[in-house]
């Protein structure tokens, strides 16, 4: 697809180091005709691959930078159909296009070679606007080809081996769930998880399920606490269904990660909420265990009633999001009044003197519960 010549633009763009070659003859071939339609001086872009210099730079023909920054190389969108990626794992990925049909994609060869702030160029999550090739009717699988990817709204990483590990792209949410008893509700970790999402700056919803087990007006105090700060609080059962009406408008429309620790349901929340997913109920091992995280790419779960849920097999577990302690202070919403009335600037809230945050605890205005959880992360991070 040969881009328009009006709109020609020369940029020149960092590319990654080198990666190994491909080996297989006739995907090369293809690879590099359809590239020299939009690549200017083939011969060149070839001698550059040879190169193990990170700085790189070639001149790319019809691309721009976009408002956030990235670039967009030029493509002929009528040729192309937008989708979702599910999944992505290297250079392929599952996308489903708008109108549900899923497709096996590759990335463009020179989108993956752009040195972007990420080592992923696709995540689960993207936007993305892809051609489609065909049929391979041996696979019956649709074929395509991304083209281009839109601008990321927010991402969700985690730090693997010193470095950046992108995880899902565009999470409008994180529905923290906990359960009510079994294992016991427990506060300190529902801030935690408040505060991780804080610091990603995606709005949490506070989900407590197993309420068929208890009283819920045993649980008024905490939602109200929780509600005043601004976090929606909602009771479920995933046993009874009670509570799934205004859980599902509450995820309608949305990509949305689930949090929480193992046991309080999240599987069989996410079953009761979309039967067809039929995930495995009470597989405390599958997403504890450290070295399987590592292995399964992010997915997308789409729910019926419309939404989607982004399952990370290594967020569901808490230690993986990270907290930074200097940060701390900020997310707790509620302690924002006080902070500026503290004697010292640089004031921990901790152990100084003439603390207006500790005062606000001591005092009622601020809850002890959340305080305690404050010096907790501040501490040891737990
Ligand atoms: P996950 O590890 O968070 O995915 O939790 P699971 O969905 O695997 O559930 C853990 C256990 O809690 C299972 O034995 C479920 O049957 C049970 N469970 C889940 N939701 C409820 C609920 O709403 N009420 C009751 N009583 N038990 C539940
Ligand atoms: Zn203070």
């Amino acid at each position: 697809m040969p881009a328009k010549k009006k709109n020609k633009k020369k940029l020149r763009v960092a590319l990654r180091k080198n990666r190994r070659k491909r080996t297989r003859k006739g995907d090369l071939t293809r690879e590099l005709a359809k590239d020299a339609t939009d690549i200017e001086n083939l011969p060149t872009v070839e001698r550059v691959i040879g190169k193990s210099d990170l700085s790189r730079r070639r001149t790319v023909v019809g691309a721009e930078i976009d408002d956030d920054g990235q670039l967009q190389l030029a493509i002929d969108e009528s040729q192309c159909l937008s989708g979702r990626v599910l999944t992505a794992r290297g250079l392929h990925a599952i996308v489903e296009s708008t109108n549900g049909t899923q497709y096996e994609c590759t990335v463009r060869r020179l989108l993956r070679t752009i040195d972007r702030a990420s080592r992923n160029a696709v995540v689960a999550g993207d936007r993305v606007l892809f051609q489609p090739t065909g049929f391979d009717a041996l696979q019956e699988k649709e074929l395509g080809v991304i083209e281009r990817v839109e601008p990321r709204r927010s991402t969700l990483s985690r730090m693997s081996q010193g470095s950046q590990h992108l995880i899902a792209a565009n999470v409008d949410q994180a529905l923290i769930v906990t359960s009510a008893i079994d294992p016991q509700l427990k506060p300190n970790l529902i801030d935690r998880f408040l505060v991780s999402a804080e610091q990603r700056d995606v709005r949490s919803i506070i989900c407590i399920n197993k309420c068929d087990l208890i009283d819920t007006a045993d649980l008024q105090p905490l939602a109200g606490r929780y509600g005043r700060m601004g976090y929606e609080v909602v009771f479920v059962s995933a046993m009874t269904s009670a509570g799934l009406v205004r859980l599902r408008a509450l995820l309608a429309d949305k990509q949305t990660v689930f949090a929480g620790q193992s046991g309080v349901g999240k599987s069989s929340l996410l079953n009761a909420l979309e039967p067809s997913l039929d995930l495995r109920v009470g597989a405390v091992s599958a997403d504890s265990g450290k070295g399987t995280h590592t292995t399964r790419a992010a997915k997308l779960l789409r729910l019926g009633f419309g939404g989607w849920v982004v399952d990370t097999p290594g967020l569901r577990q808490f230690e993986l999001w990270d907290i930074i302690p200097e940060e701390v202070e900020g997310f707790f919403v509620e302690f924002r009044p006080f902070v500026a009335h503290c004697r010292f600037p640089d004031c921990s809230h901790t152990h100084e003197t003439g603390c207006a945050v500790k005062h606000a605890a001591a005092c009622g205005l601020i809850a002890m519960q959340r305080y305690d959880s404050y010096c907790r992360m501040l501490n040891d991070g737990t």
